[in-house]
């Protein structure tokens, strides 16, 4: 007997046939599958988009070999997923993470998928993960590593195939490293085949930063909205790497007051309010919250810091960190995703009926992958744009993203979260239907 609804429609593709890394609800490939049934049913999706949209069309698999400085070889597990690229060429970060998995990386790839259809940059999703501790390995095993991850996927990357980016432990040297070896492979500089590289070797402007305004934009715009004045508003920032560092700086210089922090070393409160800038160059030059940057305030249990009272909170670490066991007891007026799939489904709903107003994740970080998108365009005509043309052409993308998810939310009377995927599984199903996918 045939199943009804999309379960019956969705039995083709067996879910442990691709290899799951687990069958936990919070896994996140899971939680993204999920997500877009729901949006699915309201779109009435054909039956085959809708199925197509649940796998990564390609994912590469990689065993590394890498050289230790004390001379052993350390073998390392490593993937690359290329969820969709009906819209252009897949694109999205590499992290490297001693948790990473298999699933982590295809939930992360098909967030990518909507996030560029959201701010409608003509590109797909992919990611990159590679499961290591960068905090135990030296600079030179850390470029050995990335090297090989090159090596290994280079030559299923490139300008027009997919295009990588720094997210989680990664940043602009690696970048660099992996662009090199891509040009040492190929005989030839391409240096838009990754993004997020350093200025020297055609980075961008505004490139380092874009991730944090684009959270900073997307709050202003929910605050005009909820009529919340951000001057004095408290903000609370779980993460103070790129993304969680900037937003707190930017959001800032709006007015709002840091009174909450937390990484991975811990989490302090202080009401009378942390300066971000100074403390992104103490975690610069010290590797971390270190307790010694006076002015911290208070130290907190870590799984406090989320319910502090605030106006804005800036979920910007991992994965899964609101859930239906914390939701409730998290209040602020915004909370802004500066992470990918910070908030678990169980956890929209306690959310939405509290009336916190939600950025999701892959409206409210887009930022990072629309300068990334600019840094390509730049690097494709060898033709480079000043600070305020970033600026301006970020803020335009941010800004009408915003809306289209705000205005989808009002019209189908759905969470935020949902709105957001509304607007991007259509553009994507969109460019599947004329390309004759389905
Ligand atoms: N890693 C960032 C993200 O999750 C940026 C990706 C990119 O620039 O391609 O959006």
């Amino acid at each position: 007997m045939p199943k009804s609804g999309i379960a019956g429609r969705l039995e083709s593709v067996d879910f442990h046939a691709i290899g799951v890394s687990s069958d936990a609800k919070d896994n996140p490939f899971r939680i993204t599958q999920q997500q877009l049934d729901q949006a699915a049913e309201i779109l009435k999706l054909d039956p085959a988009i809708h199925e197509l949209l649940r796998w990564p069309l390609r994912e590469i698999h990689v065993a590394l070999p890498v050289k230790m400085d004390d001379g052993s070889i350390k073998v390392f597990q490593g993937f690359r997923v290329q969820y969709n690229d009906a819209r252009g060429p897949t694109k999205g970060g590499i992290r490297f993470h001693p948790d990473e998995t298999v699933d982590t990386v295809r939930a992360l790839a098909a967030w990518m998928t909507w996030k560029c259809a959201l701010v409608d940059i003509p590109l797909g999703g992919g990611k990159g993960g590679v499961i290591c501790d960068p905090r135990q390995m030296s600079q030179g095993e850390l470029e050995r590593l990335s090297r090989a991850y090159v090596r290994q996927i280079g030559h299923n990357i490139g300008l027009v195939k997919d295009v990588p980016a720094p997210d989680v432990n990664t940043n602009a040297q690696i970048m660099a490293w992996m662009v090199d070896e891509y040009a040492f492979m190929h005989g030839y500089n391409e240096f838009g085949v990754i993004t997020g590289k350093p200025l020297a070797l055609g980075g961008s402007v505004g490139r380092e930063d874009a991730t944090g305004r684009g959270v900073s934009l997307t709050v202003r715009e929910a605050a005009k909205i909820l009529n919340l004045d951000l001057n004095g508003a408290r903000m609370v920032v779980q993460g103070f790497g790129n993304v969680g560092s900037w937003a707190a700086i930017l959001l800032q210089e709006l007015g709002c007051k840091l009174v909450g922090v937390g990484d991975a070393s811990g989490a302090w409160v202080n009401p009378e309010g942390i300066d971000a800038r100074a403390l992104k160059d103490y975690v610069k030059k010290n590797n971390g919250l270190a307790k010694g940057y006076a002015g911290l305030g208070n130290e907190i249990p870590a799984e406090s810091l989320l319910e502090t009272p605030c106006e804005v909170l800036v979920p910007a670490a991992l994965e899964n960190q609101i859930t239906e066991k914390n939701a409730a007891r998290i209040k602020p007026r915004i909370l802004a995703e500066g992470a990918n799939g910070p908030t678990t489904p169980d956890a929209d709903p306690i959310l939405f009926a509290n009336g916190v107003y939600v950025i999701p994740d892959f409206l409210c970080n887009a930022g990072g992958v629309t300068v990334s998108y600019f840094e390509m365009v730049q690097n494709a005509y060898n033709f480079y744009w000043d600070l305020d043309t970033i600026h301006e052409r970020l803020e335009q993308k941010m800004v009408a993203a915003f809306h289209s998810v705000h205005e989808m939310a009002q019209r189908y009377k759905v969470h935020n979260r949902l709105a957001a995927y509304l607007v991007a599984v259509n553009r994507v199903a969109e460019a599947m239907h004329v390309r004759g996918w389905a």
